[in-house]
């Protein structure tokens, strides 16, 4: 086994021990949880590491980058997670590799989406971004929106929309990304109970390296990791 490989082994495992802690800790099933590896920051090698190691949901923040991992790994069997924004011009050319698309973050880019998938014949299962920080800085809905916006992609035949992602503020300590996810997994359960049967809000996409157990105790069901994955590995 390569160094690469070990070390990159080891480091999944410390993370999955941190998932399993946190959802004992909170009453809930690990196997509620996925972690989605977040690889931006590694190549083709430290990837495929991954799905050595038996992780197969891998994330990509850009779509370009995305497709050229696809592309080096095809055939892998990788479920593909688009985490960052996504352009509307670059919509036809992702759908293909996606299993979810976590950054739904406007109307038009929805109508785009549902639009090119109706006209492939696919059925696109996304999450609604939503700035629970109020970062100026970051994508997403405003939460008072979302209420509109849970009956405007009610009528989309294209888009399945399973849940909520949201990020933590960057300036804050864990305390307040507690905060944070507390307040998305609330707005969660409002939204939820009125909203039209094709809308599923039951997934939660939440938690990065630095706050991924406070996410988990706050009810995240995705979360998305990367630095801590690659921890020791210079490539
Ligand atoms: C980069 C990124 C992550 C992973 O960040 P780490 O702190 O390295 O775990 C998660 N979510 C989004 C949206 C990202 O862009």
């Amino acid at each position: 086994m390569s160094e690469l490989t070990a070390r990159i082994e080891e480091n999944l495992a410390n993370v999955r021990r941190q998932i399993a802690e946190a959802a004992a800790r909170s009453g809930r099933s690990a196997a509620d949880i996925k972690l989605v590896a977040v690889s931006k920051y590694v190549g083709i090698e430290a990837a495929a590491a991954l799905l050595d190691a038996g992780c197969q949901d891998l994330g990509e923040s850009r779509p370009q980058e995305l497709w050229r991992k696809g592309a080096a790994l095809q055939g892998r069997g990788v479920n593909w997670h688009l985490i960052g924004h996504l352009q509307r011009n670059k919509v036809r050319r992702t759908l293909p590799w996606l299993t979810m698309l976590h950054a739904c973050d406007s109307l038009p880019l929805l109508e785009e989406i549902d639009r090119i998938a109706t006209e492939t014949g696919i059925v696109v299962a996304g999450l609604l971004e939503v700035n629970i920080s109020g970062d100026v800085t970051k994508h997403g809905f405003v939460p008072h929106a979302m209420p509109k916006v849970v009956e405007a992609v009610a009528s989309f035949p294209s888009v399945r929309i399973l849940g909520l992602m949201g990020m933590s503020s960057l300036e804050g300590d864990l305390d307040d990304a507690r905060r944070d996810f507390e307040r998305l997994r609330l707005l969660r359960d409002q939204l939820r109970n009125n909203s039209p049967p094709s809308v599923s809000l039951d997934e939660l996409s939440m938690g990065m390296s630095d706050d991924f157990t406070v996410a988990i105790e706050e009810g995240a069901t995705l979360v998305r990791v990367g630095s801590a994955l690659f921890e020791g590995i210079v490539e």
